[in-house]
């Protein structure tokens, strides 16, 4: 095991799949411990499982992070098992459903902010006074869909949420500086993970769509979509003290997708 993060302890939300559970497994390998916040009970206590295979400790919350009562009281939990949070990786999230704006229901435009946008919101708010005394690291989980790359019809609601997240990372930086807690914005490009089991399509959406499908070619440097754990040696880094004099920062992670 490396040390990278001996002694601290990371939240990290949608950990029990994709780029959560290879984040969770990554930062327990370099020493931390891990509470896995996560609606789906069979996979994340499958990801808990190869924690503690590793060697890590960890403690997997059921949580929708869209529930501020359900995250308040699970940062609680964390506090009375490990009485600390370091690292706090915001990455859960939806594709939620994809159609023209004009058919997009209030309910599901709701539901894809509420998850993506406010359960990262409430993520951080109830774990910065349990960070404000040693400082630490917060890493958000966006998407070229937030800033850069706007291709796909139907994904006005995700977009909206990844552009917000964009947003929110830059000002939680500024005003949490003075705590020295770092925020950084990661925006991956297309990751193979289970994602495109999170979509619903409109009917209307599926005549008008771009597929969601990554031809060869569509990154640059990869022959399709990248790996989560090539994600989660980015949120290491981020995690640790390796990047100690970056905050505020976006970052993608996209085999150059967004230059073609
Ligand atoms: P995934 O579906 O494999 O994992 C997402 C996890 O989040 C799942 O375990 C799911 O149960 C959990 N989750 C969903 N709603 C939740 C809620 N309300 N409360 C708690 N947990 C919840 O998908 P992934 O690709 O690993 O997604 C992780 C993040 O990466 C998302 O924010 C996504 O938008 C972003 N992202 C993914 C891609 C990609 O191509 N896969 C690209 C850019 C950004």
């Amino acid at each position: 095991m490396s040390e990278l993060l001996n002694g601290k302890v990371a939240v990290i939300t949608g950990a029990g799949s994709g780029i959560g559970r290879a984040a969770a497994l990554h930062l327990a390998r370099n020493g931390a411990s891990i509470c896995l916040f996560d609606l789906n009970d069979n996979r994340t206590e499958e990801a808990e499982k190869a924690i503690h295979e590793l060697g890590g400790e960890s403690l997997f919350l059921d949580v929708d992070v869209s529930d501020p009562k359900r995250v308040e009281q699970a940062v609680q939990s964390v506090i009375e098992r490990f009485g600390r949070i370091d690292v706090v990786f915001a990455n859960a999230g939806i594709n939620g459903t994809l159609s023209p704006i004009e058919d997009l229901t209030p309910e599901a435009w709701d539901e894809t902010l509420s998850t993506n946008l406010k359960g990262t919101f409430l993520t951080v708010k109830y774990a910065i006074p349990h960070m404000k005394q040693d400082g630490g690291s917060i890493i958000i989980t966006s998407s070229i869909n937030g800033s850069r790359k706007f291709s796909g019809f139907g994904m006005s609601a995700y977009s909206a949420s990844k552009a917000g997240q964009v947003a929110f990372a830059k000002m939680a930086a500024l005003e949490l500086a003075r705590y020295k807690i770092r925020v950084n914005v990661i925006c991956p490009g297309a990751i193979e993970t289970n994602i495109g089991e999170s979509t619903e399509r409109t009917k209307q959406v599926d005549k008008i769509t771009i597929p969601v499908e990554y031809p060869e070619g569509s990154q640059p440097l990869e022959h399709g979509p990248g790996q989560p754990e090539q994600v989660a040696d980015l949120v290491l880094f981020l995690a640790s003290q390796q990047s100690s004099h970056i905050s505020g920062t976006e970052i993608y992670i996209d085999g150059a997708e967004t230059l073609l």
